[in-house]
C-alpha cells in the first residue's frame, strides 16, 4: 500500500470513507475531513466501473429461426434501444462478440 492520501486542496490526510450510487453500487473514496474534496484512486474507481459492468449483463437464448438463428431482445433493452419489429439493424463482429447498431 500506498502511504496515507493528503488532500491536494488544504494538504490535510483524507479518510476512507464509503458510500452508494444512485443505483445502489457501494463504493469507497477517500474524503477530506476539513475542506471535504472527495477523490478516487484507481483501485476504487476500477471498482465501481466492475459493478456496473456487471450490472449491466442482460442473458437472452437464441432460437431457431428458419435456417437462421434468433436473438430474443429482452424489453428493457428494447426500450433503451428503440428496436422495433423488421427494422433493419448492422451487427459488427467484434473479437468477444456481435455488437448491434441501430
Ligand atoms: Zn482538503
Amino acid at each position: 500500500m500506498k502511504k496515507e492520501k493528503k488532500c491536494s486542496d488544504c494538504g490535510t490526510k483524507m479518510i476512507k470513507v464509503s458510500s452508494k450510487t444512485p443505483d445502489g453500487i457501494s463504493y469507497n473514496y477517500f474524503k477530506c475531513s476539513k475542506c471535504g474534496e472527495e477523490i478516487l484512486n484507481m483501485s476504487q474507481l476500477h471498482e465501481v466501473a466492475e459493478k456496473y459492468r456487471n450490472m449491466k449483463t442482460y442473458h437472452a437464448k437464441i432460437s431457431k429461426w428458419g435456417l437462421s438463428l434468433g436473438l430474443r431482445i429482452p424489453k428493457e433493452l428494447v426500450k433503451k434501444y428503440k428496436f422495433k419489429a423488421n427494422k433493419e439493424v448492422t451487427i459488427i463482429p467484434e473479437k468477444e462478440g456481435l455488437k448491434i447498431i441501430t
